[in-house]
């Protein structure tokens, strides 16, 4: 199994490297972004350990850029709760997990092995379901013709439940993956999210499975 390290911060991608090498990984690191994104594009790797500030080009454009050019190796990246910036839009430029620094190194090896356990299946650029579109590289959600605003929020959440398309998806993974693994606030918050997509994109759009969660397409 191998992985990309983009990580400018020497200590940190070096103790990665170490411990996940300990791990049987085979690790290569990239100490700033372009480096990182060219690594990317011309190596295959099981998964990529993404910060996003770095040197040259920040993770979210390198990020961003993967995804334009159909690279779909699973993304872990790193984000730092200093305000700055926000976790959704890690998951909105395409990453698939986040991780807030400081972060315990087990918790970063069980997200890694479960990344690459996930692998990387070819994924559509465009979602669907019905007659409902979300382009991820675009940002743009249509409903047959008629374009669909959506915050940085609904988006997060209609991209997911559209990666899960068909799959029941339960409030607790929303809150994980859309807000933030330690989210401690009212969990109803997915609900109200919920409600808001479905006046925007009707209905119909997003069913409730009782008990269970919620469900986006068939
Ligand atoms: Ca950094």
């Amino acid at each position: 199994m191998r992985v990309l390290v983009v990580e400018d911060e020497r200590r940190l991608a070096d103790g990665l490297r170490t411990g996940l090498v300990a791990e049987g990984f085979a690790v290569d690191v990239a100490n700033n972004g372009p480096d990182g994104l060219w690594r990317a594009r011309e190596h295959r790797y099981d998964a990529i350990v993404l910060d996003i500030m770095l040197p040259g080009m920040n993770g979210y454009k390198v990020c961003e850029s993967l995804r334009r050019d159909g690279v779909w190796t699973p993304i872990l990246m790193l984000t730092a709760k200093d305000g700055e910036w926000d976790e959704v839009e890690a998951l909105d430029t395409g990453a698939d997990d986040y991780l807030t620094k400081p972060f315990s190194y087990s918790v970063l090896l069980a997200r890694l092995r479960a990344l690459v356990r996930r692998g990387t299946p070819p994924r559509p650029t465009v979602l669907t379901a019905g007659e409902l579109r979300l382009d991820p590289a675009s940002r743009r959600v249509s409903r047959g013709e008629v374009e669909i605003a959506l915050t940085a929020r609904e988006f997060a959440l209609a991209q997911f439940l559209l990666r899960r398309r068909g799959e029941v998806v339960s409030k607790r993974e929303i809150l994980e993956q859309v807000w933030d693994y330690d989210f401690e606030g009212d969990p109803n918050i997915v609900e109200v999210y919920v409600g808001h997509l479905r006046t925007k994109l009707g209905r119909g759009a997003i069913e409730t499975i009782r008990g269970a969660g919620y469900r986006m397409g068939r």
